[in-house]
């Protein structure tokens, strides 16, 4: 038998940049997938979950294509077509898995199913990969059996989490280093607060964004906005809409580089006002912000956080902010009363720290 965890991720800043070549600075965090892949003899694979109880899926180890299986599964067994893809003897096995990642809740669950299943099959088949390329093996995965056109980020950050570090992942340079993040050690909290709103628009406004920062790209006049490194060239786009835009993107790439100055200077509490001047932008330039993230994005600060913003594509899912250990209780409560006060459901809050990536367990 062999088993493999891999962990969720958050992404401390560098919001909707990865599809325009830029900077991002997620960490691996200390919720996860387990899976376990035992042998078969009869050329199939099949997918159990813990967090789907009763529901068994089979496919065909040499002949599963992208469509035969729908659902949570496709996220097992996309990852057995992948790694088939790419060349690795995939013995029929039996995959299960089970999880601490909450689906849906911004922590990229679907990454982590991905990279467990994929190092389990791996060592299963007696293979070996780099873990750039079990990230690449797994995206795919996601990309064309899944069918969700995501980035990157969420595998990197799976496979190359290291406890007290976030990674930092140019997108565009396809390159990645640590950078210290010893949370705990300073005294600090990283919550993430998951406002259980899912509003419609995600899909159509996503289409919008990058095609407003295509625009704005070519008008410009450059390879990709990760060359603007002067944030008062955006200001000569004609169209009002375009130049507010670029003008998240070129920022945010800024607050990235900022945030790593701060780290690596070891001071984790000054990159609290950069997280909230990052909502801010994402708010009033990108606009992908709702009431939902606002109100705990407001009421977090007010209650003692160093800094918070909307993470992930926007328009519902989750916030974080960075908290000082003797406020963490005073920003949850402000956060739930500030729900309750408009007749929202409770958020979910997660305390997340920064952990090891991806990794074979006994
Ligand atoms: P997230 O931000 O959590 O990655 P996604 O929509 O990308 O959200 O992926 C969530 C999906 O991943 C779920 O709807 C489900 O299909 C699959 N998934 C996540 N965790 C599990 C699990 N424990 N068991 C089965 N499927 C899971
Ligand atoms: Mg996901």
């Amino acid at each position: 038998m062999s088993r493999a965890h891999a962990p969720g991720r958050v992404n401390l800043i560098g919001e909707h940049t990865d599809y325009t070549g830029g900077l991002t600075l997620p960490m691996a965090v200390d919720m996860g997938v387990t899976c376990e892949a035992t042998p078969r003899t009869d050329g199939r694979v099949t997918a159990e979950s813990r967090e789907m109880p009763g529901e068994h899926v089979e496919a065909d180890v040499a002949s599963v294509a992208p469509g035969d299986v729908r659902g949570w599964a496709a996220y097992v067994i996309g990852t057995v077509w992948a790694l088939r893809e790419a060349g690795v003897p995939v013995p029929a096995c039996d995959l299960r898995i089970s999880s601490t990642v909450p689906a849906g809740a911004g922590l990229s669950s679907s990454a982590a199913v991905e990279c467990a299943v994929a190092l389990a099959v791996l060592d299963l088949a007696g293979a070996t990969m780099p873990a750039r390329e079990v990230a690449r093996v797994a995206k795919r995965a996601e990309n064309e059996f899944v069918g969700a056109p995501t980035g990157s980020m969420d595998q990197v950050a799976s496979m190359l989490g290291e406890a007290d570090h976030l990674i930092f992942f140019d997108t565009g340079e396809d390159t990645t280093r640590t950078v210290p993040f010893p949370l705990r050690a300073q005294g600090l909290h990283l919550l993430v607060i998951d406002t259980h709103a899912h509003h419609q628009l995600v899909v159509d406004e996503y289409g919008e964004r990058r095609r407003a920062l295509e625009a704005a790209t070519v008008q410009l006049g450059v390879p990709s906005l990760r060359a603007v490194t002067d944030a008062a060239a955006v200001e000569q786009l004609a169209d009002p809409v375009l130049r507010r835009r670029a003008r998240h993107v070129v920022t945010e790439n800024a607050r990235v580089l900022r945030t790593i100055v701060l780290l690596e200077a070891g001071d984790i509490a000054a990159v609290g006002p950069v997280l909230t001047e990052g909502h801010r932008s994402l708010r009033d330039d990108l606009e992908v912000s709702c009431e939902e993230l606002d109100v705990a994005v407001d009421a977090a600060c007010a209650a003692g956080a160093l800094g918070a913003r909307m993470v992930g594509g926007g328009f519902g899912g989750s916030a974080i902010a960075l908290v000082p250990t003797d406020a963490v209780a005073a920003v949850t409560t402000a956060v739930t009363a500030a729900y309750a006060a408009r007749g929202w459901r409770a958020p979910d809050v997660h305390d997340v720290t920064p952990a090891q990536g991806a990794h074979l367990v006994a």
